[in-house]
């Protein structure tokens, strides 16, 4: 099969195998070139693992600090017909790679959301590696099936208390043109709390706990977008905003129910970059292509395992972690500082389809967006026949 992308609107809906094996080789390569790391955990469970913030987590507990790790995701498998998803291969790589550096890794394919996955979790666990000591809550879904009434909810990208007008890039044509987004309904704003918020985060640390495989001083997080004025009306003052506050409240709950264990479960605030997500929500794609331009025009730029390296260093295993006055480690300090976001808010105004790619950085927004499938990758010649199946024992 010749595998060129092919994108729809805001997603790609192939990947390319070699591509993607070539990204997390780049990500264990800069994460090796960091060492040593220090102090840090040892057995590792991520629920979220095959791309974006997840991955990058992953690899950083696996080749920064020699943990094993267990990864959950819900990915599409290749087939004759058909590649796999982008997070697929990217999850076959990094076996592929963790088995050649001797590092234990097992990876389950399947609904985090569900009670099933808790109990194939607990079950490795026991089996595996006894107990473990770090656990990422990574997941980004439109969607959750509650698994005790079985009833799907689906998550809404809308404002609350008002509609919202703004400019917006259409990244398929490039044209610029106000968008509007109706302002959310009460059902919406709950429902998106209940697939986004910290409902499940919950559920997976209760469940662990009952079954005794969490370690003493365990340690648990999970990942939010706070932003800045630009993107408030549309995140964090918004509906999925609502969610990730749930995520605060989850974070005490969890802290209480850990006490007896010495264990902590914070959020932290990551910030904004190119992954499948991100590239699905209102105004991000112009806000990132202006985001990258001033940052890495002042060299202050970081992608997913850039960001990692600084969660677990400067957050999770230091002495001495930047936590605000809500406990919330807080790695987005570079894209918030007064200087970014003025540049940011400056540009804003004055981009067109005429000059987006002279005052953005939509040119590297569009490749960070390609690469995230595997594609623009130098090295590899993607007009070369190749078979989309690989081995993986997921
Ligand atoms: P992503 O789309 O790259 O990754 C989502 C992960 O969730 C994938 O591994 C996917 O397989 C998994 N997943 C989705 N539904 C699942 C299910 N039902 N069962 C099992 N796995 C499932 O997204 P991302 O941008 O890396 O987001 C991860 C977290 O980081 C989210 O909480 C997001 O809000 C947060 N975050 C993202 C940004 C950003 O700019 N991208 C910024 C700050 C925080």
């Amino acid at each position: 099969m010749i595998i060129k992308p092919k994108v729809r609107g805001f997603i790609c809906t192939n990947a390319h195998p070699e591509g993607c094996a070539a990204n997390v080789r780049e990500q264990i390569e800069y994460i090796k070139s960091q060492a040593p790391l220090g102090e840090g955990p040892k057995n590792v469970l991520i629920v979220g693992a095959s791309t974006g913030y997840g991955l990058a987590s992953r690899i950083t507990a696996a080749f920064g600090y020699g943990a094993k790790t267990l990864g959950f995701f819900f990915e599409k498998p290749a087939s004759e017909k058909r590649t796999g998803s982008a997070g697929f291969y990217n999850s076959a790589a990094f076996e592929a790679e963790a088995s050649a550096a001797n590092l234990y890794a097992k990876s389950i394919n399947g609904d985090a959301f569900s009670n099933e996955a808790k109990r194939q979790a607990i079950e490795i666990i026991k089996q595996d590696l006894g107990k473990v000591d770090l656990v990422i809550y990574s997941l980004a879904s439109p969607r959750r099936i509650d698994p005790e009434t079985g009833e799907t909810f689906s998550s809404a990208l809308k404002p609350i208390g008002q509609s919202y007008t703004e400019k917006n890039l259409n990244t398929d044509t490039l044209k610029i043109a106000d968008m509007t987004v109706e302002t959310a309904s009460d059902e919406e704003i709950a429902n998106t709390v209940k697939v986004m918020g910290g409902e499940d985060w919950e559920l997976w640390i209760d469940a662990l706990k009952q079954a005794d495989v969490l370690e003493q001083n365990c340690k648990t997080v999970a990942y939010t977008y706070i932003g800045d004025k630009l993107t408030w009306p549309i995140y964090g003052k918004a509906t999925i905003g609502k969610a990730k506050e749930d995520l605060d409240r989850a974070a005490n709950e969890i802290n209480q129910s850990l006490s007896d264990l010495g264990g902590q479960a914070n959020v932290a605030v990551l910030k904004a970059l190119v992954t499948q997500s991100s590239s699905a929500i209102p105004i991000m794609p112009l806000y990132i292509s202006i985001l990258y331009k001033v940052m890495k025009e002042e060299g202050s730029h970081e992608g997913c395992i850039e960001q990692l390296h600084r969660l677990y260093t400067e957050g999770l295993y230091s002495e001495a972690p930047r936590l605000d006055d809500i406990n919330r480690f807080r790695m987005d300090n570079r894209e918030l500082t007064e200087a970014v976001q003025s540049k940011v808010e400056a540009i804003w105004p004055q981009v067109t389809e005429e000059n987006l790619f002279e005052l953005t950085d939509y040119k590297g927004y569009n490749a960070e967006f390609l690469k995230l499938f595997g594609f623009g990758n130098s090295d590899i010649d993607y007009d070369q026949d190749i078979s989309p199946l690989v081995d993986v024992k997921f």
